[in-house]
């Protein structure tokens, strides 16, 4: 065995890599810019693992998931794999201890955003690191003409100049032909060798059908189903409408949004791997990270925005190689929904100022303030309140989001809002009654300057650390004490958080990026347009189609899709004159049932059955009492 398969043994468990891997890993390990381009779930995230683990030094990946970096980070600490992640709120003295680490304790991955890039602490560090490798994921990121531009990607650039000698790695799983281009371009690959795995899923058979009761017949296909489903839905009540409606039909189903809160979504996500529920209903949530093989349909009772989206989700079918089905229930309303959500709510340059302004004054952010803060942020109760269109709104938010002006962070969480009331000497005289409300209260006041003028947000977690309390003591005290009346105790339950990540500047602010804003528009009608295509194209094999889509020159039919299968069925029919000289050749030496004419007979049992409707229908061939066919003279 050699090294490489070696790493992958010994870590992994693995006896083999994946097509392309070994290439790729070997590519970087001669130190050449390398880009990986694969599907999702080809098994991108081995091919920076293992060449790091081959070699000396540390690899720096940049991921725009912070989510995916916990996972990855957590997975590779589970294999005695040295990892650091940079991502999320830390604070400054914990960053450096981290990066100390880093230099100094050999660590072999150091997982950051590329927004935390932007630090000169972070560069100072990377520039004093021995880094054998940079890998970064989901690179299309970096291309505006891609789905999931994020500008911060533009920072990556800066590495070459911290480690001029490092070869990059960029991984993707989206690219056309433009965006890879605009990739390698952006990251300023140097005679980057590229390799790309065909983006054909043999094993996968893509499906367009019309359905006007698309519930039902989710019931119908799912209710044998051996392995695990997914249906996609486009909002988060859907979801669970949908999995109600479902579990009424028996099936074991659950519901996923982006909503729930972290806990939710991991014990929802790990009852569905460990099979105790069948069917996750989900909105596009349920998305990168989700790493089950054996997913048996992957339903859409909507469409998607674009072929990007639908290929990623559909693409979660059948990892395990096994015949797995990816289908569209689709419905002559559906084109007009399509454009409805994501056409005519696309916000213009001035919709994006108004609600802009909006959400500053919304958030109380003063003029030139606001950056880098983090705000909780009711999405609903903002939409009620301003009188707002939801859809628009909701799309104005994602188009700042993408653009760099804020975060939004679509998680469910709770916050304890409070506020001290009476004069000091009668809170001090308050807090004489009993040692735990001393302490607590006491603390309160210490850490959170102010919160006597004005209510301010408390981290439970926080002050428990300071005070030995857990944190149901803390709140049972601090319910005690509303009710004393020395402190207004409110909760309050946000379904999103927005960091500001450039001080607030109103109409200067969305100018900036209202060019690039619009260019984006122009893009999102074109991919839903050519989502409205592939669902209408019923002659072209529909694998065919989605690896064209995605630049792959590529004809041959699947063969498995409906496009295929029902061209197919009009075969048979051709046929049918053959397969009626078959039948009743059999019939001439003897009379057989149905059943084994099934059997004797190398022909799909629907053709058969057919042609043997057709036979009797025409009384060519006759039933005796105990249901054998025989031929009528
Ligand atoms: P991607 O990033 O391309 O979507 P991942 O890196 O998350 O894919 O890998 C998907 C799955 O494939 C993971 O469960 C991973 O462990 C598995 N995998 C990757 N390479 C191999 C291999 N050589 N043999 C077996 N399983 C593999
Ligand atoms: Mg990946």
């Amino acid at each position: 065995m050699n090294a490489l398969e070696d790493v992958l043994y010994r870590y992994w468990g693995f006896n083999s890599f994946r097509p392309l891997q070994k290439e790729i890993i070997e590519s970087v390990l001669n130190g050449r810019d390398t880009v990986a381009l694969m599907p999702t779930g080809g098994g991108k995230s081995l091919c920076f693992q293992v060449p790091s683990l081959a070699s000396d030094g540390i690899c720096i990946v940049i991921s725009p998931l912070v989510a995916l970096m916990q996972d990855q980070v957590r997975g590779l600490e589970e294999k005695g794999i040295k990892a650091i992640n940079l991502s999320g709120g830390i604070s400054f003295n914990d960053l450096q201890m981290l990066l100390d680490n880093a230099l100094y304790g050999n660590y072999k991955f150091i997982y950051l955003s590329p927004e935390r890039l932007q630090q000169d602490i972070v560069q100072n560090y990377i520039r004093m690191m021995n880094v054998n490798l940079i890998a970064i994921d989901e690179a299309h990121c970096i291309s505006q003409w891609g789905n999931d531009f994020r500008p911060a990607y533009k920072n990556i650039v800066l590495l070459r100049k911290l480690q001029p000698l490092t070869p990059f790695l960029a991984l993707t799983a989206t690219a056309t032909p433009k965006v890879l281009e605009d990739t390698i371009r952006e990251l300023k690959l140097e005679l980057p060798q590229i390799f790309k795995q065909s983006f054909v899923r043999s094993n996968l058979a893509y499906k367009v059908q019309t359905e006007p009761d698309k519930i039902y017949c989710t019931s119908q296909l799912l209710k044998d189903n051996p392995g695990a489903a997914i249906v996609y839905v486009r909002n988060r009540k859907a979801t669970i409408d949908i999995a109600e409606q479902l579990n009424v039909y028996g099936l074991r189903a659950d519901f996923y949004h982006g909503g729930l809160s972290a806990e939710e979504k991991r014990s929802k996500l790990e009852a569905w791997q460990r099979g105790k529920i069948n069917t996750i209903v989900a909105t596009s949530a349920f998305g990168m990270g989700i790493d089950h093989p054996h997913v048996r349909y992957v339903i859409h009772l909507q469409l998607p925005e674009s072929l990007e989206s639908y290929f990623q989700e559909v693409g979660r079918a059948g990892r395990d190689g096994e015949y797995a089905e990816g289908i569209l229930l689709y419905d002559k309303f559906d084109d007009k929904q399509v454009a409805y959500q994501f056409i005519a709510n696309l916000p213009t340059t001035s919709d994006l100022k108004f609600i802009y302004r909006k959400l500053s004054s919304y958030l109380q952010i003063a003029y030139g303030e606001g950056q880098n803060i983090q705000y909780q942020f009711n999405f609903s109760d903002f939409v009620k309140k301003h009188k707002l269109n939801s859809i628009l709104t909701y799309n104005a938010l994602k188009g700042m989001d993408r653009l760099g002006i804020l975060e939004l962070s679509e998680q469910f969480t709770k916050k304890t809002i409070l506020k001290f009331v009476g004069s000091s000497s009668e809170l001090l005289r308050y807090f004489e009654r009993d040692m735990r409300i001393s302490v607590i209260g006491k603390s309160i006041l210490r850490l959170y300057a102010g919160i006597s003028e004005l209510p301010l947000s408390v981290d439970l977690e926080f002050i428990s650390s300071k005070t030995g309390q857990s944190v149901d003591d803390i709140l049972s005290i601090l319910k005690r004490m509303h009710e004393d009346g020395v402190i207004e105790l409110q909760h309050v339950a946000t379904d999103a958080s927005i960091t500001y990540l450039v001080p607030r500047e109103d109409d200067r602010t969305i100018s900036k990026i209202a060019a690039e804003f619009e260019r984006l528009n122009k893009i999102k009608v074109k991919q839903v347009q050519a989502m409205i295509e592939y669902v209408h194209n019923t002659t072209t094999c529909r694998t065919v189609q989605l690896v064209n889509y995605f630049g792959e020159k590529y004809k041959t039919p699947c063969g498995i899709c409906s496009v295929c299968t029902a061209k197919n069925k009009n075969k048979v029919k051709v046929n049918q004159q053959v397969l009626a000289e078959e039948i009743l050749s059999v019939l001439k030496e003897k009379a057989v049932t149905s059943k084994e004419l099934v059997t004797f007979l190398p022909f799909p049992e629907t053709a058969i059955l057919n042609t043997l409707k057709l036979l009797l229908d025409n009384e060519l061939i006759r039933l005796t009492d105990n249901n054998e066919l025989y031929i009528s003279k």
